[in-house]
């Protein structure tokens, strides 16, 4: 007979705390459940645009494209995976910017990205102050966790592309491979030994590269046979 274990589900957990409204989800693409397989997982801050010096992103005014990423969004496209989006967006509960703004300047990103023949499959916000205590605020992995549930998403096969030390314990605490990125990330003079040991990309050109690496590090059995696109 087999055992029984009590397996809570990401859902109920973040539930959990009913005075909390629930991660926000944003779903592009419906038919693309993976078989249990890897997916991209993407930073949107400081990966995708710009981080704002002391300031959020509030419209689509004050999003712009970091360098080159347009571009490797294309090229992760192309490998057939999820790209999702995995994003801390606590503007919205502080009240500064509603979940519907936070939905329109999310579409505007996808259709944007569509216009370079990018594709995004979906995107996971936690909309929360870090006082609410969430389950979803990085570095908890509950987007994760949850995009993994809705995708049927192998995490272990997966990678978590992003720009921040919250971005690498998300991605360890359910042990999906950290890819750092960012112009940033070697300017930074204090306290970086955590990117010790972690694949790095310092520039949008490079980003896919190392992150293709990092997928078959990740042991995703079918992508050594796939083409990768040139990356000039
Ligand atoms: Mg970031
Ligand atoms: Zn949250």
């Amino acid at each position: 007979m087999p055992i029984q274990r009590h397996m809570p589900s990401d859902r109920a957990r973040e539930t959990e705390n009913e005075d909390l409204p629930i991660l926000i989800r944003f779903t592009f693409s419906a038919g693309e459940k993976s078989a249990y397989g890897p997916a991209i997982f993407i930073d949107r801050d400081g990966v995708i645009n710009v981080r704002r010096a002391g300031g959020y992103v509030l419209d689509w005014s004050q999003f712009l494209f970091l360098p080159d990423i347009p571009e490797a969004l294309k090229k992760f496209s192309s490998l057939q995976l999820p790209v999702i989006v995995i994003s801390n967006q606590s503007a919205v509960g502080r009240g500064l910017m509603t979940s519907a703004a936070l939905q329109q300047l999310t579409r505007r990103l996808q259709k944007t990205l569509i216009d370079h023949g990018a594709r995004l499959t979906a995107a996971y916000f936690c909309p929360h102050t870090p006082e609410e205590g969430c389950l979803c605020r990085k570095p908890k992995p509950g987007l994760l966790r949850a995009a993994a549930a809705d995708f049927n998403i192998n995490l272990g096969r997966s990678i978590f592309i992003g720009d921040s030390k919250t971005d690498a314990q998300a991605a360890l605490a359910v042990g999906c491979q950290p890819v750092l990125f960012g112009p940033g990330l070697n300017s930074s003079s204090e306290g970086m030994e955590w990117v010790t040991g972690l694949p790095v990309a310092l520039t949008g050109k490079e980003l896919f590269s190392v992150a293709a690496d990092s997928l078959r590090a990740a042991k995703y059995r079918n992508l050594a046979d796939l083409t990768v696109p040139d990356s000039t």
